[in-house]
């Protein structure tokens, strides 16, 4: 088996600003598994937020050696070597993950979602997100997403009721809020979660700093929306935790380290009666599409992250009107667009 990667940069369409960072491109990392004259694809977009960067991946996928496996069907094990390896460094292990899973599909001739049993008219939704931005570009980027039925907004910000006031003049959409950890104390986010449940939004993600646990199920006894978990929500081992403060999860490939763990936690939020949904970070139709053959066990989706580049190399799940479209060809079905 041999593994090769190479670093890509994908250019976002608009600045993409959150309550804690800004950027305009995003490096990611696309990996190939090659064995027995097929080719499994995987992707790694790294976090700062989760200590990687494009160099922390380059360097751990040049540690990884496939070489004592004999093929990928051999998953269990090598999954399990790779995390091995270090902690950390999600984003990395999932584009090996991704690439095993992408080459089993392909060895098979299916599409990964029905060798999972799944069936594609059962996916969400996703919603697009609309980052932190002045109003004008906030009322632009909303006509621009006329045709996705449900938005997310980004506050967590001292101007997050300009944001939303803008945000309504332009739509009356059902609205999703992330504000990243932005408000700081019980008491700030109480009162923005209250004066949210006015403005049609569906659910609060990460309404708190991931350190405040205790504060953020304060919080969840005295709201009625309910409070989704991410930067909370990073592995497998970190669900049953959250079942106290937080109604659901938000699980990304970049965080758990791929779609094996990725399905762990789903059953697990299932068993413990938790919402589920499927997060990303700016990745290209490789890793998006991944995780959409997930998509149909759960309740929400936010796979945009290829629909705010201009330059993604891959083609893979589509969206109409918001729904995600996959399709019949085996493993992700990905085709590199040159
Ligand atoms: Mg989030």
């Amino acid at each position: 088996m041999q593994l090769s990667f190479k670093r890509i940069d994908l250019k976002l369409r608009h600045t993409f600003r959150i309550t804690r960072s800004a950027e305009d491109v995003a490096p990611v990392v696309i990996t190939t598994i090659e064995h027995d004259g097929i080719t499994g694809h995987g992707e790694a977009s790294p976090s700062s937020r989760y200590g990687e960067t494009i160099d922390t991946v380059l360097d751990f996928l040049r540690g990884v050696d496939l070489r004592n496996f004999s093929d990928p069907f051999e998953l269990e094990d090598i999954i399990a070597y790779v995390d091995s390896l270090a902690s950390g460094n999600a984003a990395a292990k999932s584009a090996v993950d991704i690439a095993l899973h992408d080459w089993i599909g392909k060895k098979l001739g299916q599409p990964l979602y029905k060798l999972w049993g799944l069936s594609k008219s059962k996916t969400p939704l996703t919603s697009f997100t609309i980052g932190i931005d002045s109003p004008e570009i906030i009322t632009q980027k909303i006509s621009e997403a006329e045709e996705y039925p449900i938005l997310k907004i980004k506050l967590g910000t001292d101007s997050d009721k300009e944001i939303m006031n803008t945000v309504r003049k332009g739509t009356d959409k059902p609205i999703r809020v992330d504000a990243n950890e932005g408000w700081k104390t019980k008491e700030i986010a109480l009162e923005r979660i209250k004066w949210l449940e006015q403005e049609g939004v569906e659910f609060i993600e990460q309404p708190m700093p991931a350190n405040d646990l205790s504060g953020c199920a304060w919080v969840r006894e005295r709201v009625n929306l309910p409070l989704i978990a991410d930067e909370n929500c990073i592995r497998l081992h970190d669900v049953p935790k959250l079942h106290e403060a937080f109604d659901g999860i938000n699980i990304k490939l970049m965080k758990c380290g791929g779609l094996r763990e990725a399905m762990q936690m789903i059953h697990v939020a299932k068993s413990l009666d938790m919402k589920i949904m499927l997060g990303c970070m700016i990745e290209s139709s490789v890793a998006i599409t991944a995780a959409a053959h997930l998509s149909p066990l759960v309740d929400y989706a936010d796979l945009d992250g290829n629909l705010l580049i201009t330059n993604d190399p891959f083609a893979g799940v589509k969206v109409m009107e918001g729904k995600l479209l996959l399709g019949d060809a085996p493993g992700l079905g990905v085709t590199p667009k040159d």
